[in-house]
């Protein structure tokens, strides 16, 4: 059984509304650049567990334990088992329509920047080109002391031996930004220049609540580009003008709308 088959049997069938999906398509066929920035809902639905709400994976461990150079410092296999876990149920995951319907928006647009917050790397798995990683990516480790040696591939032999070392001896640190990191400075302030001159923004699975991504909208929107969001729950930018908001998974309406665009 396909992921895509998985999916579409967890997917809670109600009715689109037709005249959103048509406006939401008008605004994505007319816009000549669109930026797409998505959040920890998009993964969620291809089964990731997030660090936020109810489900998440914080609810299980101290995430100063985890996710800090401290912690990683203190008990280096202990972090190591737990990202070798996480990476492992990365990899089993596929992803669902929503991914896929982007991959053909990508190929009608010819070219469409993808800002995300997900570490998982299911964006790029489905066949997405230039994909903006905001919190790093779960694929490579570098040196905790910045010897020079960085994006080192996380395949099997990387964790043959935990913790993994780096050359110099030391111990390597997955590239994910940890708690008190800063963000890549490069991916950043790409992603702002991107929210200041798109002419369309399309916000997926965000909560809105995690900055600097939850700004990107708002800087487009002060410039008069209008936002199309998708997401089931509310968020602080649903009812802002200028945003169109589609209170749907991604998974059910992406491909509808990506439909209604291109006929595919
Ligand atoms: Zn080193």
């Amino acid at each position: 059984m396909s992921a895509e088959e998985d999916f579409s049997r967890s997917v809670v069938t109600e009715p689109h509304s037709g005249g959103l999906i048509a406006e939401a398509a008008d605004m994505i066929g007319a816009a000549g650049s669109i930026v797409v920035s998505t959040g920890a809902g998009m993964s969620r639905e291809s089964g990731v567990r997030t660090f936020r709400g109810e489900e998440g994976l914080w609810k299980e461990y101290r995430a100063e334990d985890l996710a800090s150079i401290e912690g990683i410092r203190k008990d280096p296999a202990l972090v190591w088992e737990w990202y070798r876990e996480r990476l492992k149920a990365c990899q089993e995951l596929e992803p669902h329509a929503g991914y896929y319907a982007l991959v053909s928006m990508q190929n009608g647009k010819g070219i469409l920047p993808l800002i995300t917050q997900n570490v998982d790397g299911l964006h790029q798995k489905a066949g997405v080109k230039d994909v903006i990683e905001l919190h790093g990516n779960l694929r490579t480790a570098s040196c905790i002391d910045s010897c020079g040696v960085s994006r080192v591939q996380m395949t099997g032999d990387l964790f043959e031996k935990l913790p993994p070392r780096c050359s110099c001896g030391s111990i390597l640190r997955p590239d994910v930004v940890l708690f008190g990191e800063q963000l890549p400075e490069q991916a950043l302030s790409r992603a702002f220049r991107l929210a200041d001159s798109c002419d369309l923004m399309m916000v997926i699975g965000t909560s809105m609540v995690v900055y600097p991504a939850s700004s990107l909208p708002l800087i487009a929107l002060r410039r008069g580009v209008k936002v199309i969001e998708i997401n089931p729950e509310e968020t602080p930018l649903s009812s802002l003008d200028g945003v169109l908001s589609l209170r749907y998974t991604a998974g059910s309406v992406l491909p509808e709308l990506v439909k209604a665009v291109y006929g595919v």
